[in-house]
């Protein structure tokens, strides 16, 4: 029998506490348990896994965003097509109808180049257990009435279904001017304020300027990576923490904790880890809580570090969100991480905060800083940086302007490879 919507939004956060308290007490049994009838109930429904199960999870093969689209027809287990879910979210964005479904189920596009985006599916009760895990894990639960300010770049019926009596949900199109998201925002006066770094980081100028004026007890940040100087910019114009959370068109994966730490959903979430280095590595995610479309062995693009916490949990503490794999520059016959181009950048003045780096061909940078000062002290801190890397013959322009679509992420290191 279909439960009504907000039943079963009840019935997962009940569910996903249960789930919490299984994993704390025995990740490793939990995680056997989950994966075992999940590949009983729901693989066996899927044409492209129902003849390998049941099997270790190390035998299923690795996929990425292009063997994922590649799949889609034999991964989903609706029978959808991947031309006819493709029309209907592509007609939905430019007719910015924010409720696409096929057969019932809600289809999202990810970000990326045309012909290189990923769709993913989400049932009803997939948007339910989304729903709760976001009151339970990330949102809290309240009595009183919350306004929650969500900034999105396109909404979707995903994000429109936490609305309910307890949260009053105020969608900010990314795409309209500032000036606009200003003076509503002013009005509104939320109590919670989620959107990405480089929008929060334009609020906090608004707030200390004293453009607006508001009092929002939390603040998110999602869908870009949160540097440490944005970080600091925002909590002090806002008087609080920014707490992050990591959620993609891909699934919710991790959020921070009280103590401010990000964790990863581990106990629905089968996370690999590929190491890059000591710390850092990319995680491959198994979601043991999808059914319209199974993710198994997903390796997102994302380069995470590992941290961590002193709240107990068992789940995997995240120290930071570097970037993604795209952004790790290949220069002058060396390999550099993003965070080491942003530390000698941020660390080259005191006040510099509004940059980008980017790499235009395997010997050439250009630096976008608006000012004369803060660009020379800058390039000669990343020469030495790229020195040290043991990269030699690269040369270093400067760029007048920032490569930055309105509405779009902002990314401050950038390669051509990833434009
Ligand atoms: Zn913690």
């Amino acid at each position: 029998m279909k439960l009504p919507f907000k039943l079963e939004v009840l019935t997962s956060w009940w569910k996903l506490g249960r789930s919490r308290r299984s994993f704390e007490r025995d990740p490793e049994g939990h995680q056997a348990r989950l994966w075992r009838d999940f590949q009983a109930e729901v693989l066996t429904r899927s044409p492209l896994y129902r003849d390998q199960v049941p099997a270790a999870l190390d035998t299923f093969p690795m996929q990425q965003k292009a063997e994922f689209m590649r799949d889609f027809n034999q991964i989903n287990t609706c029978g959808l097509d991947l031309k006819d879910a493709m029309q209907v979210a592509v007609d939905s964005e430019t007719s910015r109808d924010f409720e696409p479904t096929i057969k019932g189920i809600t289809v999202g596009l990810s970000s990326g180049t045309s012909g290189n985006r990923g769709l993913f599916l989400a049932s009803s009760s997939e948007r339910a257990i989304w729903v709760a895990a976001v009151l339970q894990r990330i949102l809290g639960w309240s009595f009183k009435k919350r306004k929650i300010a969500f900034f999105l770049r396109a909404n979707s019926n995903l994000y429109s279904s936490v609305q309910s009596n307890f949260l009053a949900f105020e969608y900010f199109d990314l795409l309209k001017p500032l000036q606009e998201h200003l003076e509503r925002i002013q009005q509104v006066q939320p109590d919670i304020v989620v959107g990405q770094p480089s929008l929060l980081v334009r609020l906090a100028h608004a707030q200390n300027d004293g453009r607006i004026a508001i009092r929002p007890q939390r603040v998110f940040s999602v869908a870009e990576v949160l540097s440490d100087e944005d970080e600091s910019l925002i909590s002090q114009a806002f008087g609080i923490r920014v707490d992050q959370v990591y959620q993609c068109t891909e699934g919710l994966f991790g959020q921070t904790c009280a103590q401010g730490t990000l964790h990863l959903n581990e106990d629905w979430l089968i996370v690999e880890k590929e190491w890059l280095d000591d710390t850092r590595f990319i995680p491959i995610i198994t979601d043991l809580k999808r059914e319209s479309q199974p993710v198994i062995r997903y390796r997102m693009n994302d380069i995470l570090h590992v941290g961590t916490c002193t709240c107990g949990s068992k789940m995997q503490a995240i120290s930071r969100i570097e970037g993604r794999m795209d952004d790790v520059l290949e220069l002058g016959g060396a390999t550099i991480f993003p965070d080491f181009i942003r530390r000698a950048i941020v660390g080259a003045h005191p006040d510099i905060t509004d940059y980008q780096v980017v790499q235009t061909s395997p010997q050439a940078l250009t630096l976008f800083l608006p000012q004369e000062e803060h660009w020379t002290a800058a390039a000669e801190a990343l020469h030495q940086e790229i020195e040290r890397h043991g990269a030699s013959g690269v040369t270093l322009d400067r760029a007048s302007q920032k490569i930055h679509d309105h509405g779009s992420k902002l990314r401050r290191i950038m390669t051509k490879k990833s434009v």
